[in-house]
């Protein structure tokens, strides 16, 4: 873990968070800016700083992120009204914490 990484601070509980769902790979927490009525952070365990970080190794967290949004939709309520899942990936792909995260956001008509 890298302890100066604030999402595995959180991870590891050493940083507050609103954790709203965690299972043995992955931590999901409500953004402290939400930018949707339900704005929660998928974060894995293991700390990977970008998608552009990633290796085929990787293959099977990601997929377990992406099976918490699942389950996220169930928990908030939103599976059959749908969510929105989203990455940024870089300085320029509007990514400010160097830890992987998938933003899940749920309540507002999506943009497309
Ligand atoms: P990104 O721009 O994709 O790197 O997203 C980082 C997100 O982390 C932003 O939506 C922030 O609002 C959120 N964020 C930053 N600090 C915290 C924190 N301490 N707890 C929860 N969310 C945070
Ligand atoms: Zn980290």
């Amino acid at each position: 873990m890298a302890d100066e990484c604030l999402f595995c601070r959180i991870a590891s509980r050493q940083s507050p968070a609103d954790i709203v769902y965690e299972d043995d790979a992955v931590v999901a927490f409500r953004d402290i800016y939400p930018k949707a009525p339900v704005h929660l952070l998928i974060i894995p365990r293991r700390h990977i700083a970008s998608i552009g970080e990633l290796d085929a190794d990787d293959a099977e967290l990601i997929g377990r992120c992406l099976l918490a949004a699942r389950r996220l939709g169930e928990i908030t309520g939103f599976a059959d009204r749908g969510y929105r899942i989203g990455v940024n990936c870089g300085p320029e792909g509007g990514q400010v914490v160097y830890h992987v995260h998938f933003h899940f956001m749920a309540g507002r008509p999506s943009r497309g």
